[in-house]
């Protein structure tokens, strides 16, 4: 039997606080206490550190085919720099592409990941079409462990599937006990404001920003919000940027709805005013939802304390500056969507949020391993620390300063959008299931441990 002891660290999870130690044994923890005498184990101290259950993010984008190319990072580098940064599991997204069952497009997301990913990982999956034979379908991929189904509402033609097809799918959830995650943006006016934007020929990235308005996810997110109110359904909406569309989610929730969202980093430290820097460098913060005016964050940042927002997750979705990003160099509308964030999320919550004051230590796990693990049927086996639960658990120094660099980050990517920000609060070891995989600023896992998630419906 493999055991490990960490001794006397702050132990929090969403609802505790307090010095103690933890006992795993065999990938699990096995107990927690004040005080626990156990003899000949491997033991770790952790005095003046934080013991924390291991980060869940769960919207990644490893390995995916996007306008013509592919995201930076396959499921060996994310899952890798994932771990650096103190986050033990992923939920990546499946795409099923038009005329294709749900089965394959599973499976081809399960062949990416199989023998690559270092940490655990789940995934969602993207229904660009649905035929009756595809909505049956969905059944199947609930019971088999792929419990949540990701929803265009913008990229006609390539993602998008209609209201109709929205309100099936969600009714559909009703009888299988999956969830519906939205990309909630009007594309049809956002397509209309990109021609006309590059008629008049503006090509700089900062247009992608200024023709996609903070309006059209409001009005998306409240239509989704609707359909999912009809259905008498859950539903969570991905990536909220706009604190326009943050209302009509405090609005649902004080009627009563089960209405869920998440927000990015990226919409808490970052801002409209990044599209300005010169030449091309805007294009590094080409992502769907855009980035928002500054001052919009503190909304997002009062959403996560007041429970309206119950997560942070990060779409990380690298795309390099060179070969890739630069594809839209004369057009912004090829510019790929996406930036990374995967080995950055905790460092930048912790210090942003809690060394801040705006969010409590426990709200800080909740935001990002407890509620996504209640959320989408990994908890209480992820997201905390209690006797029978893996032992995914980082080891967390408080008071750390980190110097945020692409040079120094392990995701493999030529930028971060994060570049010389100063960050207190850093991961220091941090175990997968009971397996030290980074340590004292090494990787010690391996490439291919990391295992499916087979998650539970509602
Ligand atoms: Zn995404």
């Amino acid at each position: 039997m493999k055991r490990l002891l960490i001794k006397g660290g702050r132990v929090i999870t969403a609802v505790d606080d307090y010095v103690g130690d933890v006992l795993v044994e065999d990938g699990r923890i096995a107990a927690v206490g004040t005080s626990l005498e156990v003899q000949d184990v491997e033991t770790l101290n952790a005095q003046g550190r934080l013991v924390l259950p291991g980060g869940i993010d769960v919207h990644t984008h490893l390995d995916m085919p996007f306008g013509g190319t592919t995201s930076a990072d396959d499921f060996e580098s994310g899952t890798v720099a994932a771990a650096f940064g103190g986050t033990t599991s992923i939920i990546d997204f499946a795409i099923q592409y038009k005329g294709q069952t749900l089965r394959d497009a599973r499976d081809a997301w399960m062949r990416k990941a199989e023998g690559k990913a270092a940490i655990d990982y789940g995934f969602h999956m993207i229904i660009t079409d649905l035929p009756q034979a595809v909505e049956d379908e969905m059944d199947v991929m609930v019971r088999e462990g792929v419990t949540s189904f990701k929803l265009f509402m913008a990229y006609r033609g390539v993602l998008m599937l209609d209201d109709g097809s929205i309100f099936r799918a969600l009714l559909r959830t009703g009888q299988n006990g999956g969830t519906i995650c939205m990309h909630a943006e009007n594309g049809d006016v956002i397509d209309v404001l990109v021609r006309r934007a590059l008629a008049a020929g503006h090509t700089a990235p900062k247009y992608h920003a200024l023709t996609r308005p903070a309006r059209a996810e409001a009005e998306a997110t409240y239509r989704a919000i609707c359909l999912a109110e009809m259905a008498e359904v859950p539903l969570y909406v991905v990536h909220l940027s706009a604190h326009e569309a943050l209302e009509k989610i405090a609005e649902a929730r004080d009627r009563g709805l089960p209405a869920h969202a998440e927000t990015c980093p990226q919409y808490l430290f970052l801002s409209y005013e990044n599209y300005e820097e010169p030449g091309f460098s805007g294009a590094k913060y080409v992502m769907s939802p855009p980035l928002r005016p500054k001052g919009n964050e503190e909304a997002l940042w009062r959403g996560l304390a007041m429970n309206d927002l119950q997560a942070v997750s990060t779409d990380h979705c690298p795309f390099c500056m060179k070969g890739q990003k630069e594809l839209g160099k004369d057009d912004f509308s090829k510019i790929p969507n996406g930036a990374p964030g995967i080995e950055t999320r905790m460092s930048l919550l912790f210090d942003g949020g809690v060394h801040r004051g705006r969010l409590s230590l426990n709200r800080f796990v909740e935001v990002t391993s407890t509620s996504p693990a209640k959320i989408f049927g990994l908890f209480p086996r992820k997201g905390t620390i209690a006797p029978g639960s893996d032992a995914d658990l980082v080891i967390f120094d408080p008071e750390r300063s980190v110097t945020l660099s692409a040079a120094t980050l392990h995701h493999r990517v030529d930028y971060t959008p994060y570049e010389g920000r100063v960050v207190k609060g850093a991961a220091e070891t941090v175990i997968s299931r009971g397996e030290i995989v980074v340590k004292d600023g090494v990787f010690r896992g391996r490439a291919g441990r990391g295992e499916f998630l087979k998650r539970r419906p509602r």
